[in-house]
């Protein structure tokens, strides 16, 4: 998908080239979705019925996308769904503004949190984990930082870099 940093979910029924959204889900087994990151968290919500790929990042947080797309899956039938959220930028490397932190934590408070030289950072994974502890889907979450781990691309460690791939199907 063409992530936009928006609040758009887009069904795929079929092969379409590049979707504009940063949430795909489908119920048709065989179509693998794919979320692209570096830093933001990639989160594949999984059902017996129907599955989500899901770019959530700042502002993804904050125009609720995980719970649209939640809402979305539960529209086409998915019952007790079950998310996963792939590596991510840590709450201690995060850091923003104080007016973004503020920003931020006005809406989801369990963003709040701080650098290791007490600075305002957020914890996106943290506030990603209570959105889906209040729509009542079970979840398990990576402990990797993208920023510390060399392993993966993180785009405030090298502002040109790859991006890591998370992707479900049926
Ligand atoms: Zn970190």
């Amino acid at each position: 998908m063409n992530q936009v940093h928006g609040d758009e979910v887009v069904e795929i029924s079929q092969l379409i080239p590049d979707p504009t959204c940063d949430a795909l889900i489908t119920k048709v087994p065989g179509i693998a979705l794919a979320v692209m990151v570096a830093d933001c968290i990639p989160l594949l919500l999984s059902s017996a019925k129907v599955v989500g790929a899901v770019h959530v990042g700042r502002r993804g947080l904050v125009n609720s996308i995980a719970a649209k797309t939640i809402g979305a899956m539960r529209d086409l039938g998915a019952r007790e769904i079950h998310a996963q959220l792939g590596p991510s930028i840590c709450g201690r490397c995060y850091e923003v503004s104080e007016a973004l932190a503020d920003e931020v934590c006005s809406l989801h408070s369990a963003a709040q949190s701080l650098t290791s030289q007490l600075t305002p950072s957020l914890d996106l994974p943290k506030a990603l984990i209570a959105v889906l502890e209040t729509e009542g889907v079970t979840y398990e979450a990576s402990l990797i930082c993208t920023l510390e781990d060399q392993e993966y691309f993180s785009f405030r460690r090298h502002n040109i870099t790859g991006r890591t791939a998370g992707v479900i199907w049926l």
